[in-house]
């Protein structure tokens, strides 16, 4: 898989051509709000590197979904939200809407979210 995908939205928005409310960033992936929240917090933590999945970006290096956890714990804590849940949908049939992997980091009421 190569590192970007040009019809990818969300390579598009770490290449900074679509805007996102940005809550962080790191050497390796970035965090921003949900377009269409399913909890109180919802954020994505987004690798930089294009993999359709989390297997995917396992594969090609071990490291990245490490990277990812600890860029969501630092957003959700500093926004408040200690607590939360992380989830990555794998696949169509899971509900996977966007093939770039992300961790939804839900805080919240997030137990009660429909889609997730
Ligand atoms: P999936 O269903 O693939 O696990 O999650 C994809 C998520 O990306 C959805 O929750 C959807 O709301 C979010 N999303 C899709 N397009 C955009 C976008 O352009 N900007 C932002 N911030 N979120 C998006
Ligand atoms: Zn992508």
């Amino acid at each position: 898989m190569s590192a970007t995908s040009d019809d990818c939205i969300f390579c598009t928005i770490i290449a900074g051509e679509v805007p996102a409310d940005v809550l962080g960033r790191s050497e390796h992936a970035i965090a921003f709000k949900d377009l269409n929240p399913q909890a109180p917090f919802h954020a994505l933590v987004v690798p930089l590197d294009h993999h359709e999945n989390a297997a995917a970006s396992a594969a090609a290096d071990p490291a990245t979904l490490g990277h990812l956890v600890t860029l969501a714990d630092e957003v959700a804590t500093a926004s408040g939200n200690p607590d939360y849940r992380l989830i990555a949908n794998t696949g169509a049939g899971a509900g996977q809407t966007v093939f770039h992997t992300h961790l939804h980091v839900l805080g919240g009421s997030a137990r009660l979210t429909e889609h997730l």
